[in-house]
């Protein structure tokens, strides 16, 4: 730097850079008295407030909010088609201009294609074109003609198509709205300011500047009394070799996994020996840190040091002014795409090991803590989520229902959150009773919330009618979270203020709390902190000793800035060098606007500023996989940076390699595998010091001291406890299919929280309809049986069943498995089960014709408990037909059959199901009938039987749709089924109550609903 300074204005192309100006004349003795150093936009704000006309300049935010208005409103002359003179039809939902929208699609997607076209609105669109366009002539006039209707190509629209029309038409709007609100945009300010400035001889430096855009060069045009200076930055042209003496090193980890600790390492080998402060060294200090935001360590105390920010290219407001807070740089500076990220994985690892780390970077709004709070609670609050009609193969068109329009996940995620004032007792609580009850309504949540939490209360003022009032109430509920660190604080603070800021322009633009929720998820906020090790004063610190921050930030620190700097995530997909190109940039060339500056030529500037950051050491660090364990590729500045290093650039054979790097630049690289998992996960290589020593534990087996609990003692109807193991003919049935599967469903319980709508609800209605339906039938029809001739009357005896049994759901208790649909696609599920129902009673009027249902819902036990193989069994058998020779059929309704069900299984060496059996031979022994038939009637879409029948009494022919040879027992005594189906059970017990519960699965079908994920047995 100069010692004396020839300029009055030092032009800087951000604050940081000229923060670090100011600095460096400081520290070389160069006086910058009647000096101004700003950046650009800076000082054309500031002349704009000296010689201006008192309009003030419009925010980022501001401008967005106005354009959608315009977008949105009935504005006069807005979305007009030009050719028929029709508004455009607009999309209730997003509120855009569906005609404009799809004609600058349209015209976008012939230069673009449209992926790029696609993914911007309208609004964004004509953001775009007036951040970069408006106060140049050929903007201006085009804009000027579109609003007095000259077609497009005539006139100043030449080479504007027609769908751009409507955008330019609404930018004018725009324009007006904003002279109405005495706000003007910079771009207008830049071309009103050459006649308002003294024409005054001005010496201007251009200092590390990019490019100048057309509105720039427009202006010192305009200004032929300024003596103006370029020093374009340095780079642009591409990387050069690192500096003399600067080590460039190669880091590779080859995953996601990997690469913490493979950074980890690289900062602390920078680090070396320096990790000594005075402070008691941190690896034998708790975890815990001290965390301050990190720029109340420096001068700019008046920074919040998590000060918000609307976007990077905010940045000429000012808003990063005293960022560079400490007096000196740091050691080693991390340069990442996201630092927050790598802070948030790297920093507390190293400062157990003794050193300070600071980070200052960006976090999107939706990422902070409050930001993920309002959020989730937002989506909860929005009465149009999942709105609209989605077409269901099978189904049709399905609306959604009030309870399908919001999720209960969003408020549990709100609950769990700092923001909910609840503790996580309360938390959980609220989310379990939530999925517990399918008729949990939004409203009365909210109602009950709104009653006993004030932190709800203002969030949801908050959320739905962006008051003040509920905002002021939050930040004073974050100032009170004296728990958490002053940073993390400092950080919520900013996310609320930038959603006020957000809620501030949409209402200057008359939207509503929609605009700023849509604009707040757009928003990044500033985060910066330090932690130290405990005993260190981070605040107090002159410098941190690792500095994570972004690429722009590190590269703005100057030259021989820091002793090592570690570029990382220079791969293709995180710094692609491609400009994005949308409907706005084809706008602007059709209007003869031209880029001024190139990704690509970004990218350059900021390597090669990084490249003479450092002192002693250049780490670059690229990521061989990314998370999807998909190959990286080199950006390509990392590529061009390799080619400086080789002979022959356009040479392949040198650099095909896992690298991309010739073999002279692989000394000293840094490699990291990702199958050290523990070292990775730790990001220490030292062995980890063994807490505990946990055995596996026993699985197939329960242990000799827990075999009494295999089967827990029952309470019988009348409060007597029986000690003795006690089973159910389906909890038997469950042990045979598979002991693994019943001791997890039976014995672990691994059901769901959340209350079900599935095939044991539907097969609870059906059973209770059922019994209902015959109950009904005997004392309202005097008929125990259907008949062809009773079926007029047995089916709207069955609708008026099933109508009751529908409205009763709801005022039944959870655990009685209630059926209670909550969306379109379950009323149609529920519609289809009564169909099935109704058509039952056809085939039931066919179904043993010789006998009628005597028993229903038949408890076998009588209250008590029978014996069977040697042990207690109760259980309740759903219905026993009889005829008048004292014979009987037992009767078990399913939804569906499968082929276990029948007897003829038992030639494969299995026994299949086995229910209907055991209530057969207990009946047998309780009731004294003679059991002819255990039978399986499936109600369901294909009518059908299965099960076993003594054929000897039974006529095929009375069990329709039965597979009968698979079925029928005619070789022998029917008692003769029932007594080996006993013993092979008696055998089953034994071996359940000596604790074998090994997975062995019957049939692969035993595996398909069992909820054991991780079984090594399982099936198909
Ligand atoms: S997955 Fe199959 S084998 Fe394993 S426990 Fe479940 S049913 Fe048994």
């Amino acid at each position: 730097m100069d010692t004396s300074i020839a300029y009055d204005v030092v032009l800087l192309p951000d604050t940081d850079r000229a923060v670090a100006y100011r600095k460096r004349a400081a520290d070389s003795g160069c006086s910058l008295m009647g000096v101004t150093v700003a950046a650009f936009g800076v000082w054309v704000r500031d002349l704009w407030e000296l010689y201006g006309d008192g309009r003030t300049f419009v925010s980022r935010l501001e401008r967005e909010a106005l354009l959608r208005a315009a977008c949105e409103g009935p504005a006069e002359g807005g979305c007009v088609d030009s050719e028929n003179g029709k508004r455009a039809q607009r999309d209730g939902a997003s509120g855009r201009c569906e005609l404009a929208e799809g004609r600058i699609a349209d015209g976008a997607c012939a230069l673009v294609g449209d992926s790029e076209a696609g993914a911007l609105g309208l609004d964004r669109v004509a953001a775009a074109c007036v951040a970069a366009g408006v106060g140049l002539p050929a903007f201006d006039a085009a804009v000027r003609d579109a609003r007095q209707g000259v077609p497009a190509g005539a006139g100043a629209l030449e080479g504007v198509t027609r769908a751009e029309v409507p955008v330019l038409r609404m930018i004018g709007e725009y324009l007006d709205r904003l002279a109405q609100l005495e706000l003007i945009e910079p771009g207008q300010a830049l071309a009103l300011l050459p006649e308002l400035l003294p024409q005054r001889p001005l010496r201007v430096l251009l200092e590390d500047a990019a490019p100048l855009t057309p509105g720039r060069e427009a202006f010192f045009s305009a200004c032929p009394w300024m003596g103006v200076e370029v020093r374009a930055a340095s780079g642009s042209q591409g990387p050069v070799r690192a500096p003399e003496g600067v080590r460039v090193r190669f880091a590779f980890p080859s995953g996601q996994y990997a690469w913490p600790a493979l950074l980890a390492d690289i900062v602390r080998d920078a680090l070396g020996a320096a990790a000594d402060r005075g402070a008691a060294p941190a690896a034998v200090a708790a975890p815990a840190a001290a965390e301050v935001p990190a720029a109340v360590a420096g001068p700019a105390a008046g920074d919040d040091g998590a000060s918000s920010c609307e976007d990077a290219s905010g940045s000429a407001d000012g808003y990063r002014d005293g960022r560079l807070a400490w007096s000196q740089a740091a050691t080693v500076v991390v340069a990442a795409k996201d630092p927050a990220v790598l802070f948030g994985r790297v920093a507390p690892a190293l400062v157990r090991q003794g050193h300070a780390v600071a980070l200052r970077g960006r976090r999107r709004f939706a990422d902070t803590a409050f930001g993920r709070a309002f959020c989730s609670l937002r989506r909860f609050l929005d009465e149009g989520q999942a709105g609209g009609v989605s077409h269901i193969e099978g189904y049709g068109d399905i609306a959604p229902t009030d309870v399908e329009r919001w999720d209960r996940v969003d408020l549990a995620d709100w609950a769990l959150s700092p923001f909910s004032g609840m503790t996580r007792k309360a938390a959980f609580k609220l989310d379990a009773d939530m999925r517990a009850d399918r008729t949990a309504r939004r409203s009365d949540l909210c109602a009950r919330l709104r009653g006993d939490n004030p932190m709800f209360a203002a969030m949801e003022r908050l959320a739905l009618q962006l008051d003040a009032q509920a905002a002021a109430e939050l930040e004073a509920a974050v100032r009170r979270m004296t728990n958490r660190s002053e940073a993390w604080r400092a950080e919520q603070l900013a996310a609320l203020r930038a959603l006020q800021r957000a809620a501030d322009a949409a209402k200057l633009a008359g939207l509503g709390a929609d605009a700023t929720f849509d604009q707040a998820k757009r928003l990044k906020v500033n985060v910066s902190r330090i932690v130290a090790p405990r005993g260190c004063d981070g605040a107090a610190l002159g410098a941190p000793d690792v500095l994570m921050t972004d690429q722009s930030t590190a590269a703005s620190l100057g030259s021989g800035s820091c002793k090592v700097l570690v570029a990382t995530d220079l791969t293709s997909a995180a710094y692609p060098a491609a400009d994005s190109e949308d409907a706005s940039r084809v706008l602007l060339e059709h209007l003869g606007v031209k880029r001024a500056d190139s990704a690509l030529a970004r990218m350059r500037r900021a390597f090669f500023a990084l490249e003479h950051a450092a002192t002693d050491q250049l780490i670059i660090e690229r990521c061989l996989n990314d998370s999807s364990a998909d190959p990286t590729y080199p950006c390509v500045v990392l590529e061009e940076f390799v080619d400086c290093y080789r002979d022959d650039p356009t040479a392949t054979e040198d650099i095909d390699n896992p690298y991309s790097l010739p073999e002279h630049l692989q000394d000293g690289m840094l490699l990291r595998g990702e199958d050290a998992l523990c070292a990775n996960d730790a990001l220490s290589d030292a062995p980890a010091p063994e807490a505990a020593r946990i055995e596996p534990p026993l699985t197939g087996a329960v242990s000799p001291e827990a075999r009494s609990l295999v089967v827990l003692p029952r309470v019988l109807q009348g409060g007597q406890v029986l000690d003795e193991p006690c089973l159910s003919p389906s909890q038997i049935e469950s042990y045979l299919e598979c002991p693994y599967k019943w001791f997890a469903q039976r014995r672990l319980r691994l059901d769901d929280l959340d209350e079900g709508f599935g095939p044991l609800e539907m097969g609870d209605f059906a059973h209770n309809a059922l019994h209902s339906f015959y109950k009904h039938m005997s004392e309202d029809l005097g008929e125990a049986k259907v008949t062809p001739q009773l079926l007029a009357q047995a089916r709207e005896l069955m609708a008026d069943v099933l109508a009751r049994h529908k409205a009763l759901q709801p005022h039944l208790r959870q655990s009685e498995n209630r059926l209670i649909p909550t969306s379109q696609v379950e009323h149609r599920e529920l519609a289809e089960l009564e169909h099935k129902l109704m058509d039952y009673l056809d085939f039931e009027a066919e179904l043993l014709p010789t006998f009628a249902p005597k028993y229903l819902e038949y408890d076998v036990a009588c209250g008590g408990a029978v014996d069977y193989a040697g042990h207690k069994l109760l259980g309740t058998a759903d219905r026993i037909d009889v005829d008048g020779e004292g014979r009987c059929a037992i009767i078990d309704y399913k939804g569906s059959i499968s082929g276990s069900y029948a007897l003829g299984v038992r030639e494969e060496g299995r026994l299949g199901k086995v229910q209907a059996l055991i209530y057969a031979q207990v009946v047998r022994r309780t009731l004294g009938l003679e059991p002819v038939g255990a039978l399986y009637v499936c109600y369901g879409r294909r009518k059908m039987i299965s099960g076993a029948y003594d054929g000897r009494v039974i006529e095929n022919a009375h069990l329709p749709n039965m597979r009968h040879k698979d079925c029928m027992c005619a070789d022998r005594p029917f008692s003769d089924v029932l007594d080996e189906t006993e013993e092979a059970v008696a055998a089953a017990l034994e071996r359940m109550l000596a604790g074998d519960i090994r997975p062995r699965p019957e049939t692969p079908e035993a595996c398909k609903w069992c909820p054991v994920s991780s079984c090594s047995e399982r099936r198909g």
